[in-house]
């Protein structure tokens, strides 16, 4: 078996896909990106075996180190936790967030007609808005389709839904080869290390199932971002207005809005959740993380004056 390490961003840890078949380890370029251990009292950062996919073979691996960073700084969840109030930034009057940034997705995946939460669902869009906490407009843009493995012919169904033609699916990067790419956006903007972050998605199904599948199938370890607590503007929405879930149709309407480009592709999903999100932050609400991987649900205090 043979393994390919892609370093994440500093302090995130590690990428790494293997090949049963044992022919190839240089299917995918290494980004270069710096490497920092996750943890200064784990300085060869040696993986935790409780990630979801087995992975009995321990990481060992020499990295480079920023002398700038002080141990505090490379302690992950130090940061996270302490730094971040003081990070936030108060402009145009509005209430400072818990994160400078947010990345708004909405991924999109094979499908056939008919088949419930069982079928094999592969990424096929990965798109990210990055967006700015102070005010709430989209700074930068990620974007990628995915070529799946088990599924690559998609069902006129699934085309139908997101309107991905197959042509566009054939000529994109594999999973792990997408996620290197996306990684160096990451490191680009110094997101989850240096400048605070946190995901933010329509409902929990996106980072708790699809990216659990995707990670999954493609034999690959569930990257360290991935694992941390987000917004489910969803659930926070609702909380907030005290009304009941709603899509993002319907959202948008309670604002008077339409949905802008179509429904279930995934960078015009993104884009219009963060168009409520928006919406959300000029009522004054504020974005803490109200989803994580242990399917909890934090429950807000919301105003309920709006609608
Ligand atoms: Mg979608």
């Amino acid at each position: 078996m043979n393994y390919m390490i892609h370093p994440q961003p500093q302090s995130l840890g590690s990428i790494i896909t293997y090949e049963n078949d044992g022919r190839s380890s240089n299917t995918f370029n290494t980004p270069n990106i710096p490497y920092i251990p996750n943890n200064p009292n784990n300085p060869n950062n040696e993986r935790d075996n409780s990630n979801e996919h087995d992975n009995s073979n321990k990481l060992n691996m020499p990295g480079i180190l920023d002398a700038s960073l002080t141990p505090e700084q490379l302690d992950y969840s130090q940061f996270l936790f302490k730094g971040f109030r003081e990070l936030s930034v108060i402009k145009n009057g509005r209430k400072p967030q818990p994160f400078q940034y947010y990345l708004c997705f909405d991924v999109e995946a094979t499908c056939e007609a008919g088949t419930g939460f069982d079928f094999k669902h592969e990424i096929i869009e990965f798109p990210m808005l990055l967006i700015d906490s102070s005010t709430f407009e989209i700074v930068d843009v990620f974007h990628s389709y995915v070529k799946p493995s088990v599924n690559p012919i998609l069902s006129d169904f699934c085309i139908k839904l997101t309107g991905i033609p197959q042509t566009t699916i054939n000529t994109s990067p594999s999973f792990p080869e997408m996620l290197c790419k996306f990684q160096e956006f990451l490191h680009s903007h110094q997101l989850f290390y240096k400048n605070s972050c946190a995901f933010m998605t329509d409902g929990p199904w996106d980072i708790r199932d699809f990216i659990r599948k995707q990670c999954f199938i493609s034999k690959i370890s569930r990257p360290s971002y991935f694992t941390l607590p987000w917004v489910d503007v969803r659930q926070l929405f609702a909380s907030f207005y005290r009304i009941e879930k709603l899509n993002i149709s319907g959202m948008l309407a309670k604002y008077g809005l339409k949905f802008e480009g179509r429904e279930h592709s995934g960078i015009d999903d993104a884009k219009n959740l963060s168009i409520i999100a928006k919406r959300m932050w000029e009522d004054g609400v504020i974005f803490k993380t109200n989803r994580n991987l242990n399917w909890e649900i934090k429950k807000k205090k919301g105003n309920g004056k709006k609608f």
